[in-house]
């Protein structure tokens, strides 16, 4: 198959830092869509691909799954898209759309789905490459559309932050009388923080952080909770019908069971692994509560997601940097140093 070197960024193993290098794109197929890419977002699953940190990184990796883009060819059986719009790609670049979860839109939870990065590229016979790079050609039903009121830049973390959040406040069914608790103000939880108010939820952060209080109000939280302070979490006890945990590490889930109100769920979308400590099911037997996980969401939620950013006008608050400083920007988000996400002006990768 006929294929184009573009410019990319990414690692060749866990300890090196990420710098350039070259990688294939193949020519477009009949379904394909070529994407120039103009911003991409930095996602702490990012960091943790290229430091395996989950153990399965398969090498090179060249991260990115918050890609904005315009289109700049399309196949002769592409029908969605024309040269000249304004896209974007999530997480996802194919599933195998016959299985029951992709006949239902859930094609994240498809078994032979495609990850935007370190996925299988049947085309190449390669890993899949993701956004920290120039260009990007990806099969028509995987592209979505952005709305072209939105900012370029910082529409780009709707594709992880965004759906990730999005997707179990819809899953339960948030409105206007749900009372909604987000762990941990970073890239997700901000992106949760403003959805679940848009939803016309009553939304309340949990963080670690005293000196994120005020950012957090502004964001549409009713209120913080500082969940190192005893007082302050046993007053929470029993009021949450929804909590996102989305905090990267192994932590105490516990605590946060406790505040939780009868039927309510906890669900983690942060941290993949085992729990440490574990879960004490007094609690959820008590009050039938329910601790669950989510994963990233569908393309047709997360067309469903732009198009409410676009009518509600909801952008995420960024940080735009310059590719050569991404190194920097993983040493800040590890910090939690970065209000609220880095979003890469792809730009920059040309000089
Ligand atoms: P992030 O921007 O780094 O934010 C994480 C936040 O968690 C921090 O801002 C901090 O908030 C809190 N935190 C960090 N370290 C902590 C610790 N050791 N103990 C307690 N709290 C801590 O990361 P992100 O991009 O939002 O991603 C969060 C996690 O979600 C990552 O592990 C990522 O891989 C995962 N993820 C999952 C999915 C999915 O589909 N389920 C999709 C995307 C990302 P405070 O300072 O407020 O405490
Ligand atoms: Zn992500
Ligand atoms: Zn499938």
């Amino acid at each position: 198959m006929k294929t184009t070197s573009i410019k990319a960024y990414g690692t060749a193993s866990a300890e090196a830092d990420l710098k350039q290098f070259d990688i294939n794109r193949r020519a477009i197929t009949a379904n394909d869509v070529a994407i120039d890419i103009l911003f991409c977002g930095v996602c702490h699953s990012d960091l943790h691909f290229a430091r395996n940190d989950w153990g399965m990184t398969q090498y090179p990796v060249v991260p990115g799954h918050e890609i904005i883009g315009r289109v700049t060819q399309v196949g002769a059986g592409v029908s969605k898209y024309k040269k000249g719009d304004l896209v974007a790609v999530g997480c996802l670049v194919d599933s195998c759309r016959t299985c029951a979860n992709c006949k239902v839109d859930l094609e994240q939870y498809c078994p032979s789905w495609v990850g935007t990065y370190g996925g299988y590229d049947k085309h190449l016979d390669t890993n899949t490459h993701g956004g920290y790079s120039e260009t990007i050609v990806v099969d028509e039903a995987f592209v979505l559309r952005v709305p072209e009121n939105l900012d370029q830049a910082g529409v780009a973390p709707v594709l992880c932050a965004g759906i990730t959040t999005w997707s179990p406040l819809k899953h339960w069914n948030v409105g206007k009388n749900s009372k909604v608790a987000v762990v941990g103000l970073g890239g997700l939880g901000h992106m949760a923080i403003k959805l679940a108010h848009a939803l016309g939820a009553h939304v309340t952060l949990f963080s670690r952080s005293a000196n994120k209080i005020e950012d957090a109000k502004a964001l549409g939280a009713h209120e913080v909770i500082i969940s190192t302070d005893q007082a302050q979490m046993e007053k929470a006890m029993g009021r949450f019908d929804l909590i996102l945990d989305t905090v990267p590490y192994a932590h105490d889930l516990n605590p946060y069971v406790g505040t939780l109100n009868t039927n309510g769920t906890l669900c983690v979308v942060g941290y993949l692994g085992p729990l440490d400590p574990m879960l004490v099911t007094v609690p959820m037997i008590m009050g039938r509560k329910s601790v669950a996980g989510s994963l990233i969401g569908g393309i047709a939620e997360t067309q469903e997601l732009l198009d409410f950013c676009g009518k509600h006008n909801i952008n995420s608050d960024i940080e735009v940097i310059k590719i050569q400083d991404i190194n920097k920007a993983y040493e800040r988000m590890l910090k939690s140093d970065v209000k609220y996400r880095f979003v890469i002006d792809m730009k920059s990768i040309k000089s």
